[in-house]
């Protein structure tokens, strides 16, 4: 079902309280990486530009239910006061009377930041009364926080009971229409890269791609040992889920009953265990004896996957290759991560989710050679899942 944007509705003058994703990473007080701030811009200054009192809304980290001033929201203030060139106002608490009194001092086209509101333990367990005393603070509420969306929390689902008018911001559209076409129309030969380290993790996901009909299904990572456990190789000490045999077998059946290419790696690197530092090498798939480790795909494997995404119009990867914090064995991850964006180059359109997987594709320096980079970590699997996504449900129908 479309949802209403923030384009469809009337912004001047209105107070828009925007639930944006803010959680990003502080070091002794200052915002070490700013890219979530940044990826919000263009909704808050959009809204902004239409007259609108602009209301931010985030959380930040784990705090237990209560005020902590680690997980304040402050840094981010000062963050992105730089970004738009202007100060911010800030509010301590973002229910209230501290808060009301900032909505009250806002200038049309001003921007104002609430303070972590899982400093309220209203906000996880998606508390009425909380919502309501949210609500009190919107004319319009904006939804721009993709990766949040899978949550019904407070501010993500509960809050849109009590504002009239509920709408996604221009992230949250992105998303929704990117993810949405790979799911419903995409473009053939549509290729899906799969890996990381459980299939259980994954198993909607391959599930749904499947149903989809995907053309050709590449399986990578640590999950691809669950596999080749289940078809009788020999996989060593590499991680296996052992619980995961038989689903992984049904998997491979409902794919090929399916008529998709199913791609397991032919080779891979392993270390010894008894010597990890020493004893890296590339060997095939069924020359693994039970001392070896699999860390990562082999080169031979690599150019097969290569080749299979060549021609791709539709590329949908999630889960990295191998080990990649560990140098080597990020080599197998980048080197797929090339051959996505060559395949880009080529005409594909792509799209890379997942929390591991997007810091993988900008560690390899790839980033802006993908067509879409998924801000939502488990609000990207749940939604390629094909499972609608609360934050999503809970907005305007257009
Ligand atoms: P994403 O966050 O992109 O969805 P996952 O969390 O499913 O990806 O998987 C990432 C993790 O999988 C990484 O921590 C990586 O080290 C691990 N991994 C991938 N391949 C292997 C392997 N062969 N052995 C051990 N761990 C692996
Ligand atoms: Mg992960």
């Amino acid at each position: 079902m479309k949802k209403k944007t923030i384009k469809d509705v009337d912004l001047a003058g209105k107070r828009v309280l925007m639930r944006v994703d803010f959680n990003v990473p502080i070091k002794d007080g200052e915002v070490s990486d700013d890219t979530r701030i940044r990826g919000a811009l263009p909704t808050i200054e959009y809204a902004a530009g239409e007259g609108a009192k602009v209301i931010l809304v985030s959380h930040l980290g784990r705090p237990a239910d209560k005020p902590d001033q680690a997980f304040s929201l402050r840094p981010v203030r000062k963050r992105l006061s730089q970004l738009l060139a202007e100060e911010v106002a800030f509010a301590d608490d973002c229910i209230g009377e501290e808060a009301n009194a900032a909505v009250s001092k806002l200038s049309d086209g001003k921007v104002l930041l609430l303070e972590n509101v899982r400093f309220h333990p209203g906000e996880k367990k998606n508390d009425p009364e909380f919502a309501r005393q949210l609500a009190l603070l919107a004319d319009v509420y904006v939804n721009d926080a993709f990766g949040t969306a899978h949550r019904a929390h407070a501010s993500t689902a509960g809050i849109t009971q009590f504002v009239g008018e509920c709408v996604a911001g221009l992230l949250m559209e992105r998303e929704l229409e990117v993810l949405g076409k790979v799911l419903t129309n995409p473009e053939r030969p549509f290729v899906a890269i799969l890996g990381g380290a459980k299939v259980s993790d994954k198993l909607p996901v391959i599930k749904s791609l499947i149903e989809k009909k995907v053309d050709k299904l590449l399986i990578g990572g640590a999950m691809a040992y669950t596999f080749f456990k289940a078809l009788g190789y020999t996989v060593g000490k590499s991680l296996v889920e052992d619980d995961m045999l038989s689903k992984a077998l049904e998997l491979k059946s409902e794919a090929e009953k399916a008529g998709i290419q199913l791609l397991l790696p032919t080779d891979h690197q392993v270390v010894d265990s008894f010597d990890p530092l020493n004893s890296r090498k590339t060997i095939p798939i069924d020359f693994t004896n039970s001392g070896l480790v699999g860390l990562d795909i082999g080169d031979e494997t690599v150019q097969i996957f290569s080749e299979a995404l060549k021609g791709a119009k539709t590329i949908v990867w999630n889960g990295p290759m191998g080990m990649f914090e560990e140098k080597p064995f990020d080599e197998g991850t980048f080197a797929i991560a090339e051959a996505v964006a060559e395949a880009t180059d080529n005409g594909a359109f792509s799209v890379v989710g997942g929390g591991d997987s997007v810091a993988a594709i900008n560690e390899a320096g790839l980033a802006d050679r993908v067509s879409h980079i998924s801000t939502g970590g488990g609000a990207t699997l749940e939604f390629l899942s094909g499972i609608e996504l609360p934050g999503v449900a809970a907005l305007d129908d257009a």
